[in-house]
């Protein structure tokens, strides 16, 4: 969904959104029915999120909250292991996301994306306001315990 924005290199370097902190492990994707079929067949570990829905299982090995554990999707040497099509619709839109900011939704871009120069935010606003918008909320529609409370990591650039 964002092919053409953003500099495969520079994410292949970066992998920042498929690694997690412990404390950030609330962070992980959402998956959707057929990205959980998808994993059960290729045997990626599952887990059961607070919020209620499934997302993948983070290999932490010790208690302490800076601990980082990959997504089990993650080669370390080449990136994400499934198809662009094939990813969870969270990581197909990264570094959007949708949220709730009180009883609104909000579409923000988490700003601190070192892939993210002034002209590469704009160009990600504009093709989220004209093309993105309608897959987004479906998605929210279809997942509304998916839908996080608003985070200052992130620039609201839509509000419902
Ligand atoms: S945080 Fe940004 S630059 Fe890093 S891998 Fe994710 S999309 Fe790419
Ligand atoms: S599924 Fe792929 S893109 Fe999503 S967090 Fe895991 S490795 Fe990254």
């Amino acid at each position: 969904m964002l092919t053409g924005i953003f500099s495969p290199t520079k994410c292949a370097e970066c992998k920042l959104c498929c690694n997690f902190h412990r404390s950030s492990a609330w962070e992980t994707p959402a998956l959707e029915p057929a990205d959980i079929f998808r994993m059960h067949e290729m045997c990626v570990p599952l887990t059961q999120k607070p919020d209620g829905t499934t997302s993948f299982y983070l290999d932490f090995r010790t208690e302490n909250p800076d601990e980082v554990a990959n997504c089990p999707l993650l080669d370390t040497c080449s990136g994400c292991i499934l198809p662009r099509e094939n990813r969870p619709f969270e990581c197909r839109i990264w570094p959007l996301r949708i949220m709730r900011d009180a009883s609104t939704l909000v579409i923000g871009i988490y700003e601190k994306c070192p892939a993210l120069d002034i002209e590469t935010f704009e160009k990600l606003g504009k093709h989220a306001l004209e093309n993105l918008l309608e897959p987004v909320l479906a998605y929210a529609s279809r997942n509304p315990r998916a839908v996080r409370n608003y985070d200052t990591a992130y620039k609201i650039i839509w509000r419902q």
